[in-house]
């Protein structure tokens, strides 16, 4: 019934595009949510950091998210990929494996996709043990033994921040050199540092080095490579920026992206994202997306 004719798509079913889509539900609009189920965080076991929720099951906060979502009659959950997207002379069709969508309005909250660093034994502990945020995962370490796993020269950012959770090391991993300065700001903090190259991780957070070594850690962070959650944003031809980490959908104020009608939220449209900040940004998503069917 809704199918054919939505006031509004969201575009990825988490925690950015959840918020985006009780705003809109609130204001008894016409939602469709399309959403793929695979949230940035689902290697976790606990989410901490959002207030009200913090050390809950990061599956539990979505999961009464979306019951509450879609006790609001005006409000469709599709389960799916969004495969294309495309701007009409009034509104937009959406299509995924199964039918086509319509709306006057995108809401993409499609979140980012980790690339981690290809070391043996690495995916398999992300998000238990091997982690990208320090607010989200450092506590939990009791200030204990942390490693710093080098990507790049940003890495520098976490090896500098981390000594507030616990001993550390960084990793360099043959991945930049720091400078004297960087050296001595390092030094200044107290970072032990590793020039030999890492092989694989075993144990819960012990590096085999390329001479045999093993070292210890009780917890390892290193940046990831993000990469857009889908090419939607691209087909739309919404203008992109690129953060440290990788490009994300620019947005202004009201979080419309460069094209008008399309708003981004969430890991999507940030540098770097948590859930609060995701919640947010999709609340404000959501109202400026039911504004702008009224005022533009
Ligand atoms: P996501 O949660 O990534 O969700 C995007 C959704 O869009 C997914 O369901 C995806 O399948 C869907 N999607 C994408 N493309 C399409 C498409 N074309 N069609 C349909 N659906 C699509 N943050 C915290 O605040 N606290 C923590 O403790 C915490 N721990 C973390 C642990 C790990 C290991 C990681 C990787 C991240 C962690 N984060 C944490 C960060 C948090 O996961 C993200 O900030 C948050 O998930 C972003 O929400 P989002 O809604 O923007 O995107
Ligand atoms: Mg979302």
């Amino acid at each position: 019934m809704l199918n054919d004719a939505a006031d509004v798509i969201v575009v990825g079913g988490s925690y950015a595009g959840l918020s985006a889509a009780l705003q809109l539900a609130r204001a008894r609009q016409r939602v469709v949510v399309v959403d793929a189920g695979q949230r940035r965080n689902r290697f976790a076991r606990t989410s901490h950091g959002f207030l009200g929720q913090d050390g809950r099951a990061a599956a539990g906060i979505a999961q009464d998210a979306r019951t509450q979502l879609l006790a609001y009659p005006n409000v469709q959950w599709l389960a799916g990929t969004a495969v294309a997207a495309q701007a009409q002379e009034e509104g937009f069709v959406l299509t995924t494996a199964e039918q086509t969508l319509r709306a006057q309005r995108l809401v993409l909250a499609l979140g980012v996709v980790d690339e981690l660093p290809a070391i043996e034994g690495l995916a398999e502990r992300w998000g238990q043990s091997v982690f990208h945020c320090p607010y989200c995962h450092g506590y939990e370490l009791n200030q204990g033994r942390i490693g710093v796993l080098a990507s790049g020269e940003m890495s520098l950012h976490h090896a500098m921040l981390l000594p507030d959770w616990g001993r550390v090391t960084l990793f360099l991993n043959r991945s930049f050199v720091p400078d004297a300065a960087q050296l001595a700001a390092l030094a200044g903090r107290g970072v032990v540092l590793e020039e030999t190259p890492v092989v694989a991780l075993v144990d819960q957070a012990t590096l085999l080095l390329a001479d045999g070594r093993q070292v210890v850690q009780d917890g390892l962070f290193t940046l990831t490579r993000t990469r857009l959650g889908s090419a939607l944003p691209e087909q739309l031809g919404c203008a992109l920026e690129q953060g440290p980490t990788g490009s994300y959908i620019r947005i202004g104020a009201t979080m419309e992206t460069t094209v008008a009608g399309v708003f981004a939220c969430g890991d999507a449209a940030r540098a770097f994202g948590n859930v609060a900040i995701s919640v947010g940004d999709g609340a404000l998503a959501g109202a400026s997306a039911h504004r702008s069917l009224i005022f533009s």
